[in-house]
């Protein structure tokens, strides 16, 4: 819990002018545009609130005065309020350093323009972990080629931002900057600017690795979108009202459908071993794109002996999952998380990397990855799902127990390993995810 006196645990960005939402808002600035009734800003005090942070800041410039009016000094809401007042626009990074005096030692910074359902407690007592200067929510999101994508080293540092639009050449694993924020004040200085304009995405992140402040990535699958263009307002709204992002919350444990990759995303090529080998199933984003808007998780478990075998190393392993991200990406569509068994049993060959040959908790049909994920993201496994194009998928669902669908594409279940009994079989990836769906309602 984040109590620290009068100072503020928690800074709102409610500047914006709101431009592109006009034909909605009219003359309201941005953070009092209604998503269910209330206005997205009170939304996110809401949230505040029922986390126990209760001092807040409202960064305000835009028709601050509407702002005021409608939330006052906050005790209606059991919050207090303390109203940071920008004469000139000075962009996110420029609001946020002339906040600093009234903000505590470590505050979070939410965008008012952004609807959020986020467990602000459990990324706070993360970042306390992680004794970081900065920590950054992220997740996949539909659009990743016109997003800001973070590139994380093994360990959860940031090692980069890169902004779009991104060179072709480069592609990314699909991880963006969803825009909100846990800072330490000590690891700000210098990093915020005294005058002029600057934004905390652009410049003010970027400015903190340049300097090596420690900067992390909390990926979670919990819903987080901005709502600057009626479009989008549109889409939040019909999330909420659809239950995706309480869905989506963790409050209740999340549903999960486990995805096979090879011959079940992807079409089979012995021992893919390069992102140009990477070809989609047809049908297979547009079946991922539905399991996103479904408010379930798309989480891919796969075994990858190539990397015992010495075919692939890991960062050739992440160029693969990356070209994956990219071709979904493309759709609409992205997976949640990823889990991988990079081992094998078998050794005696040339080129092999000793220390992944071995018998692990791991390789399907073994469950170890499906356990991990289900640990990872609090998913119930009595009412997820998994589907697959061999038998190890089948059994591995089964054992755990799963609902389990064996596709008829890659394997087609006849690569004759083990005898196993799944709950449906159908034609492909797109098949299998329209019978899921269609029985949950
Ligand atoms: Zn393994």
């Amino acid at each position: 819990m984040a109590l620290e006196g009068n100072a503020c645990t928690v800074a709102i960005l409610a500047g914006g002018m709101g431009t592109r939402l006009k034909s909605r808002t009219g003359a309201i600035p941005k953070p009092m545009a209604l998503v269910c009734g209330k206005p997205v800003l009170e939304h996110l005090i809401n949230l505040c609130v029922t986390h126990g942070f209760l001092t807040i800041a409202l960064l305000v410039h835009h028709e601050h005065q509407v702002i005021s009016d409608y939330f006052g000094d906050g005790s209606n809401w059991g919050v207090r309020l303390t109203y940071c007042i920008e004469q000139e626009a000075r962009g996110t990074a420029g609001a946020l350093n002339d906040a600093l005096p009234v903000l505590a030692e470590r505050f979070l910074v939410l965008y008012g323009d952004t609807y959020a359902d986020v467990d602000l407690n459990r990324i706070w007592s993360w970042h306390h972990t992680t004794k970081a200067d900065a920590t950054l929510f992220l997740h996949p999101n539909d659009h990743p080629a016109d997003s800001d994508i973070v590139e994380l080293d093994a360990d959860g540092s940031v090692i980069a931002i890169h902004p779009y639009p991104h060179e072709p050449s480069r592609v990314f694993r699909n991880l963006v900057n969803a825009a909100l924020y846990v800072f330490e004040k000590v690891g700000l200085v210098g990093s915020l600017p005294a005058a002029g304009k600057a934004d905390i995405a652009k410049h003010t992140l970027n400015a903190l690795l340049a300097k090596g402040r420690r900067v992390v990535g909390y990926i979670s699958p919990e819903y987080i979108k901005d709502m600057g263009t009626p479009d989008r307002l549109d889409k939040v709204e019909r999330d909420v009202r659809e239950g995706m992002a309480d869905r989506l919350s963790g409050r209740a444990p999340r549903t999960a459908i486990f995805l096979d990759r090879d011959g079940t995303i992807n079409v089979e090529v012995s021992h893919l071993s390069s992102p140009d080998q990477l070809t989609l199933i047809p049908g297979a984003g547009e079946a991922i794109r539905a399991i996103n808007r479904s408010g379930a998780l798309a989480v891919v478990v796969t075994n990858q002996p190539v990397l015992a075998r010495g075919d692939v190393d890991w960062r050739g392993m992440e160029a693969i999952h990356a070209q994956l991200d990219k071709l979904l990406g493309e759709e609409g569509a992205y997976i949640d998380r990823l889990y991988l068994c990079p081992h094998h049993p078998d050794t005696g060959f040339e080129g092999e990397v000793l220390s992944l040959k071995k018998i692990c908790e791991c390789r399907k049909p073994a469950s170890g990855l499906i356990e991990q994920a289900v640990a990872d993201l609090g998913i119930a496994i009595q009412q997820s799902w998994m589907i697959g194009d061999s038998t190890a998928d089948i059994v591995a669902g089964n054992n755990i127990g799963l609902q389990t669908i064996l596709v008829g594409t890659g394997n087609a279940g006849n690569d004759g390993k083990y005898t196993c009994k799944p709950d449906f079989v159908v034609s492909d990836i797109k098949a299998a995810v329209s019978k899921i769906l269609s029985r949950r309602d």
